[in-house]
């Protein structure tokens, strides 16, 4: 005897039906989260000293990268330079004691911007997504979402000194 010899016509066709949209939803919910999966790798933003420790990056902070990614146009995640930091490789790196690039914080990343062209590029369009928080280097450029410091402002560096641009000023 079959299972099937159970089933009356209406409701094999509403098994059907069921199991067709069951499997196609797990498949598009699979496919939505590989998507997801593949397009950050957190490695890029690990701690030189902890292996792993990029995955705690704050999540609105990545939101962020991929539409500056989409925006400028620019390998943004291929130019991390720093994202955490644990205490130590803070101190090595000459981060300032409360670097919003701190593990468990990670709300902090540098990216490589090797001329002012493409550093104007990244600040001005971080400045529209909505970063508050620019800092301006000799060959990268800083962003964080701390809203614990100071916001709507740009540096320079060493830490303090004037940028070359300002996107906040005006
Ligand atoms: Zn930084």
């Amino acid at each position: 005897m079959s299972m099937n010899s159970n089933l009356s016509h209406p409701y094999r066709y509403l098994f059907i039906s069921f199991a067709i949209v069951f499997v196609g939803g797990m498949g598009y919910y699979l496919w939505r989260n590989k998507r997801k999966v593949l397009h950050i790798n957190y490695r890029l933003f690990d701690s030189k000293d902890i292996p792993g420790s990029g995955d705690c990056m704050d999540r609105r902070l990545i939101r962020m990268l991929i539409a500056l990614e989409k925006e400028t146009q620019l390998p943004i995640f291929k130019w991390i330079n720093s994202g955490a930091r644990s205490p130590a490789h803070n101190a090595r790196v000459g981060g300032v004691k409360n670097s919003s690039h701190l593990i468990p914080l990670c709300q902090a990343v540098d990216i490589h911007a090797s001329t002012l062209e493409i550093q104007r590029k990244i600040a001005y369009t971080a400045k529209a997504i909505g970063f508050k928080r620019i800092g301006v280097g000799s060959n990268f450029i800083h962003l964080d979402i701390d809203e614990k410091k100071r916001q709507n402002i740009t540096w320079g560096y060493p830490a303090g000194n004037r940028p070359p641009f300002n996107p906040f000023a005006s």
